[in-house]
């Protein structure tokens, strides 16, 4: 299964923040939609970083709850890994579990054209999963 396939099924919405909006305004943005990260990109939509909830708590953890009045630029990680629709569920979790995160933009002609979690990624597996031990029962009981 494809990047693409998932993002056909979820969507292909992307939040995103200019590098800055401040840390505090960027976790009512979390919050708001209930997801761990977002991208932070530049006015073209260019990605200029990744901000996820574990930079939030560890700048907590380091200067106070004075780091939510910083801009989101201090935090966030800005060598950004990618991946593009045509790569399998394979080839990302591969790299979640290289690079220990669990987000993935999806990046097409240069173009931000959604974002990849990992837990769209165990669910899609799940499935895959699901129907493929569907199909050995069946098989099974036909032959
Ligand atoms: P996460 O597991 O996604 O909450 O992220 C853990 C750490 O990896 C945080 O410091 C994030 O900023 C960073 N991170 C998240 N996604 C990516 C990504 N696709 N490329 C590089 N760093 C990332």
């Amino acid at each position: 299964m494809s990047v693409a396939a998932i993002l056909n099924s979820k969507g292909r919405d992307v939040i995103a923040e200019r590098g800055e909006t401040l840390l505090g305004d960027v976790c009512k943005v979390l919050g708001k939609n209930r997801i761990g990260a977002i991208l932070v990109t530049d006015p073209e939509g260019h990605i200029e970083g990744i901000i996820s909830e574990r930079d939030i708590v560890r700048a907590i953890g380091e200067s106070g709850t004075a780091a939510l009045s910083e801009p989101v630029s201090r935090f966030m990680t800005s060598k950004v890994v990618t991946c593009a629709e045509a790569d399998s569920i394979n080839e990302v979790m591969a790299k979640m579990t290289a690079g220990r995160f669990r987000h993935v933009p999806v990046l097409e002609d240069g173009k931000v054209a959604g974002v990849i979690s990992i837990g769209d990624v165990v669910k899609h597996k799940i499935a895959q999963v699901e129907h493929e031990a569907e199909q050995m029962r069946q098989y099974i009981t036909m032959t």
